[in-house]
């Protein structure tokens, strides 16, 4: 179809998610992805450009790479989908037996659940949580504490343990309460001992009604890449299970290697009693997540059928095989292709570009863990810019016509691209990043 008559036609039907359509019109012919090769997205008009995000921080191993692509069309030749209620089928067995195999605890983690999205992975966490502790004669616990500015999701579960408010606040009278500890902007320092001290208080006060302490380990990444360190969130997850909460890690954004450890909970030293799992688990290919629990979280349900004791949960397409197979195939990858330690060279060419933009006059705070990286921009003096002014999306618009794709929180650039990354395409994100920042920056 005509380039312009696409434009035109979804303008007049479409209606897209986070997106205030006013502006959306106002910014004229939307960007149409027609293809992608690697790390680069090709438009109607056939332009290229860096993706930035991977594709909303989906993309693992690149687009359209050759094994990934292989695996679902083998899968294709098999069967598209079928069910996991009442059905069983190799793809999700296997797969299965490989996220326990490499999740954080060394095959504790040992039940795997599957959905399509990382809401419903976390909304399935906060069910097995609740229901886990009323199962387990701790009636009171019906409650859960989060971390303040958190993301975990749209659906109202989710919402209810985030509070991103310029999100949410409209679903408030919808939303059941949750106890918001604070977390710091960065790690280290006064602030993160003062939100540490407050949350340690919280927990003592609220402990004993709590059925769960639930987090983005490390960075929240909706947040505007918030960063704790890997102590503030240690302490918190002590402290909460000494006081009976189940530890729910959200890891459906920092998950399959993007703070350079295939999860994040890795690096902190403590194994979950629930890890939720999404965007990169299907290598931005198809929807999946997976909630993964322990025997003793299981083991609370099990019981003779007229007890009711089971999760009333399931979505239609959950563990759809096609999803699965190439969720296989991208495991593989990162034995077969070393992708962690590419990581570790992609990261320190961020680290390095990064650190060339720094003084720049209108950013004003950088902060980067992995591939995940949060650029604030503001005036001369440090001060923010008044959120009508619309910065943030300025400077990414700006992007564009420069060759890359990345997407802002506000005023925070987020850059979140492919692990497949190379050294030369971080170097030249950021150096697209600092000039539309120049181009774009009101003194
Ligand atoms: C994106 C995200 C979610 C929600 O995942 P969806 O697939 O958009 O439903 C949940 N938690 C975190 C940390 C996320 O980044």
């Amino acid at each position: 179809m005509d380039p312009h008559r696409l434009a035109e036609l979804d303008h007049r039907h479409l209606w897209h998610p986070f997106t205030q359509h006013r502006e959306w019109f106002a910014d004229g012919e939307p960007l149409i992805v027609e293809r992608a090769e690697g790390n680069e997205l090709v438009d109607v008009h056939g332009r290229r450009y860096l993706d930035g995000v991977s594709s909303l921080w989906t993309n693992v191993h690149g687009h359209r790479h050759p094994d990934l692509d292989r695996a679902v069309r083998e899968q294709l030749d098999r069967v598209a989908h079928s069910t996991l209620l009442g059905l069983s089928h190799p793809g999700a067995i296997q797969l299965a037996a490989e996220l326990v195999a490499r999740a954080p605890g060394e095959g504790s983690l040992s039940r795997v659940f599957y959905s399509d999205d990382g809401s419903t992975a976390v909304e399935i966490a906060l069910k097995m949580a609740f229901q886990m502790q009323q199962q387990s004669g701790q009636p009171r616990r019906t409650r859960f504490a989060a971390l303040r500015d958190a993301y975990h999701g749209d659906t109202l579960g989710a919402v209810s343990v985030g509070s991103i408010d310029l999100f949410h606040a409209v679903y408030r009278p919808l939303l059941f309460d949750a106890v918001a500890l604070p977390a710091p902007r960065t790690p280290g320092g006064v602030e993160e001992e003062d939100c540490l001290k407050a949350g340690l208080a919280l927990l003592e006060e609220h402990g004993e009604t709590l059925a769960a302490f639930v987090f983005e380990p490390l960075v929240q990444g909706a947040a505007g890449m918030k960063h704790h360190s890997p102590a503030f969130l240690e302490r918190l997850c002590d402290e909460a299970r000494r006081r009976g909460l189940l530890l729910v890690a959200d890891e459906v954004a920092v998950g399959f290697g993007r703070l350079g450890t295939l999860f994040a909970m890795e690096q902190v030293g403590v194994v979950p009693d629930l890890l939720c799992l999404a965007k990169g688990l299907a290598a931005g290919y198809l929807p999946l997540a997976a909630t993964l629990t322990t025997e003793r979280v299981f083991e609370a349900f099990v019981a003779d059928p007229a007890a009711h004791k089971q999760l009333f949960h399931g979505h239609t397409f959950t563990g759809n095989p096609l999803a699965c197979a190439v969720a296989l195939e991208s495991l593989r990858l990162f034995d077969r292709d070393q992708v962690l330690e590419r990581v570790a060279a992609v990261e320190s060419a961020f680290a390095d570009a990064l650190d060339d933009l720094a003084p720049h006059p209108n950013v004003v705070g950088i902060r980067q863990r992995g591939v995940m990286v949060g650029i604030d921009l503001g005036r001369e003096d440090g001060s923010p810019y008044p959120a009508e002014l619309r910065v943030g999306h300025r400077v990414a618009m700006a992007c564009r016509p420069l060759g890359a794709v990345v997407r802002p929180l506000g005023d925070t650039i987020v850059l979140n691209p492919p692990l497949s990354f190379t050294t030369q395409e971080a170097r030249r994100l950021v150096a697209i990043v600092a000039q539309a920042v120049s181009e774009t920056c009101p003194r």
